[in-house]
């Protein structure tokens, strides 16, 4: 796996496909294709720099090479500046590339013992990845998280290969039309203005599995985005050699029928496993990302079994090497068939693996006693794997609880699930004036120190002015952006020039701003705040300390209740007192995101406890010195310590919802007004808030590191990966076989 660039053709340096370089350059083109660029701001600027205004436009570099004027390009060679800066943005790429600095995994690898040229490769699943904004194959806080993942793999030298989907229409884009009704909206992605490169065989030709459905066989087409040095395998079935019935299944995230979502999740996982063969690759650890993907354990065992096992042996084999991360407590998270569904597509599997059909749904049952009962992906992700975790240590806890019955075997007082604690890739979440801060006190290699703590008491160094300064230039950059979207939302909607004009003065970088921007799942409780209008409306126009608020999230195309909370929210922003205080940005997606937890003063999260299982967004707000004013659920009771932000309500729940919501919206209340808002408006008499100040360095230092997602692989790999892959070491060399939560 050290080539990473194992999947690109060999190629004319001067014209590949739609996109002409001039030789001088020619390292444009990889760079384009290879997602590094999207955490490396030398990078962006570098293609800012040849076409501004389709940067601005699309933050795509292969749309933007593909249109690039050779005339541009004659004057670019010749501008010495701009050749200064693109050999140095391709030698960081190249030194990156070849773990010129060395590697986390390496070292620890070495630390372990593991002889050298032992080949390991660790391959993960999942429904969906948000790697950046211009590839829309997300949805939310589990996709940002795979993409997360996958950047801080690629960083810390995992040998690792990604798996998922590639949707023609991706998951929605949202619009909130004039009366506050969500729109649904699925562009047709043209993947050749996309860094996706169709994956290539040994001998150069393109790869294509064929997945076996009740009556017919499914062709998936492989297509490769590259994500440093971690390829992410995308699978295709939109081409020709399919039936047009067919060709859909992978056109749209988390579909709402339920006979094409168990199609896609075969094709994710049954497709997943046959095109990691295809192109050579042998995984010694499978890490399964929620039920979705459950699947590829049926392919697994089909292989183990064809190799002459029993239906038993090859659950003990395939369970050896698989790890499962359950992302959700939510129902809706855990992906569930009818039986009568199930068994048809199950059928098919039964004489190749030996077993029945029952045997099957039993695997997948959510309950003890088997019969009869619907297929739970969740369960069968649990049975055919040896080791689970939840998301956060108090998830860990309750997912524990959860699912505990399916595993008798393990003692009372023994977990069978446990947490590990999500965290973001810093480098794709921090702003630009901060990250220059962390570059300048905790270091030029601040991304390789995520692993130690104590590099970053280097924080509470950094001078107050330094830090505002820094701050209020993220939160100006907010304003211009927020008052782009309104203007165009606004004319949009049918709104007068004058009623336009004014959509200039939208926005105080003075004033005291909260963010909330999340899928609007209920949960989540996005309205709670508003229960008590006029008391909210009274702290929010305040004269002289008054409030700012930004929304964004969309609710998924079947989540009406969801969409009426959006609804709610935007005639609120639309109507006195609250009009031009409260904001609904539409479309949210990873640059509304970035642009929210990076702008904003205050991180708002309102979850029912215990549901929301981690929760990242409120780390990348942290991350850039946001405080984050939270109920005391996912990550948070982990990171708060008094000073790095605020709770809401208590660090245990009510067995009534409305008593609980209740509780929470008046310990908000009194929160806001006697903490939050004094705080901020309590001015030294250099104009900084100075004991805000120091909440916030408090805040970068805790939570920066700790809740990486460099620390996250890191427990992900001692934790579950290594031992795994001992498993299948010592199963290579015939040692008994140990089944089972081994921690
Ligand atoms: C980080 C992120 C999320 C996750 O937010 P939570 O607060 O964990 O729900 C969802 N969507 C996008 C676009 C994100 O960037």
């Amino acid at each position: 796996m050290k080539d990473s660039n194992m999947h690109s053709p060999k190629i004319d340096a001067l014209h590949i496909g739609d996109i002409e370089l001039p030789r001088e350059v020619a390292g444009l083109y990889d760079l384009a294709y290879n997602l590094w660029w999207s955490w490396t701001p030398r990078a962006r600027s570098l293609f800012a720099s040849i076409d501004s205004s389709s940067w601005a436009l699309y933050r795509n570099p292969v749309q933007l090479l593909i249109n690039v004027e050779p005339e541009r390009w004659e004057t670019l060679v010749e501008d010495e500046q701009f050749m200064d800066r693109y050999e140095a943005v391709i030698s960081g790429f190249e030194r990156y590339r070849s773990y010129a600095e060395g590697c986390w995994f390496e070292e620890q690898r070495a630390a372990d013992g593991v002889p050298e040229g032992t080949s390991e490769l660790f391959a993960y699943f999942s429904m969906e990845y948000g790697v950046h904004q211009s590839l829309a194959i997300y949805s939310g806080g589990l996709g940002v998280l795979s993409g997360d993942h996958c950047k801080s793999a690629s960083d810390l030298g995992l040998p690792f290969v990604a798996v998922g989907l590639l949707y023609r229409r991706g998951y929605f884009r949202q619009a909130v039309d004039s009366d506050g009704l969500q729109q649904h909206n699925y562009p047709e992605y043209d993947f050749r203005r996309l860094p996706l490169r169709p994956a290539a065989s040994a001998t150069g030709g393109e790869v294509r599995v064929k997945v076996p459905l009740v009556d017919r066989e499914i062709e998936v087409k492989i297509w490769v985005a590259q994500i440093g040095r971690v390829p992410l395998l995308l699978l295709d079935t939109d081409i020709h050699q399919n039936d047009p019935a067919d060709r859909p299944i992978t056109d749209v995230l988390y579909t709402r029928g339920r006979e094409m979502r168990l199609i896609q999740e075969m094709v994710l996982g049954v497709g997943g496993v046959k095109a990691i063969r295809a192109l050579g690759l042998e995984p010694t650890v499978w890490h399964l990302n929620e039920g979705h993907c459950a699947f590829l354990q049926l392919e697994r065992l089909r292989e183990t079994v064809a190799e002459g096992a029993s239906f038993h042996q090859a659950l003990e084999v395939v369970r050896r090497d698989s790890v499962f991360t359950t992302h959700t407590p939510v129902p809706a998270g855990n992906e569930q068939f009818d039986a009568a569904l199930a068994s048809r597509y199950l059928t098919p599997w039964s004489e190749p693996l030996g077993c029945s059909v029952g045997d099957l749904l039993a695997l997948g049952s959510a309950a003890v006693d088997p019969a009869g009962q619907n297929l739970n992906l969740t369960a069968l992700g649990l049975r055919t794997t040896s080791r689970a975790n939840g998301v956060s240590q108090l998830n860990g806890k309750i997912v524990d609880a959860m699912w505990r019955h399916l595993f008798p075997q393990i003692p009372q007082g023994h977990r069978a699930i446990t947490g590990i604690t999500n965290g973001i890739h810093s480098a794709t979440w921090v702003g630009m004036d901060i990250r220059r801060l962390f570059e300048r006190h905790v270091g030029p290699d601040w991304q390789r120190r995520l692993l130690d703590p104590a590099a970053w008491e280097a924080i509470y160094q950094i001078p107050d002015e330094e830090l505002w300064a820094a701050h209020q230039r993220q939160k100006a950059r907010l304003g211009r952006f927020l008052r782009g979207r309104m203007r165009s939302q606004r004319a949009r909607h049918g709104a007068a020039p004058d009623e336009l004009r004014a959509v200039g003065n939208l926005f105080d970088t003075e004033v005291l701003t909260l963010g909330f921007a999340r899928r609007f799942a209920t949960y989540k409780r996005a309205n709670l705040i508003f229960r008590d209008l006029d008391r909210f409306s009274r702290i929010v126009s305040s004269a002289d300390r008054p409030l700012q608020l930004l929304f964004a999230g969309k609710a998924h195309p079947a989540d009406r209740p969801g969409q009426e909370l959006i609804q709610q929210i935007f005639h609120l922003s639309q109507t006195d007192p609250l009009r031009g205080r409260v904001f609904f940005l539409e479309d949210y997606d990873m640059r509304i995101g970035s642009m929210l937890v990076q702008g904003v003063d205050v991180w708002l999260n309102t979850p029912r406890r215990p549901l929301e299982a981690s929760g990242t967004s409120g780390q990348k707000a942290a991350t850039n010195g946001a405080l984050n004013f939270s109920i005391l659920d996912g990550w948070w009771p982990e990171a708060f310590d008094r000073v790095n932000g605020w709770a809401i309500g208590e660090d245990q729940s009510l067995a009534q919802e409305a008593a609980q919501d209740e509780a929470d919206v008046e310990s908000f209340y009194s929160r806001l007004e006697q903490e939050v808002v004094p705080q901020y408006y309590d001015r030294a008499e250099t104009g900084v808030p100075t004991g805000w100040i120091a909440k916030m360095k408090r805040a970068i230092a805790t939570v920066t590191p700790e809740f990486s997602s460099d620390r996250m692989v890191r427990d992900y790999a001692l934790e579950a990966y290594f031992p795994a892959a001992r498993r299948h070491r010592e199963a290579a060399s015939n040692a008994p076989v140990e089944v089972g939560n081994i921690s």
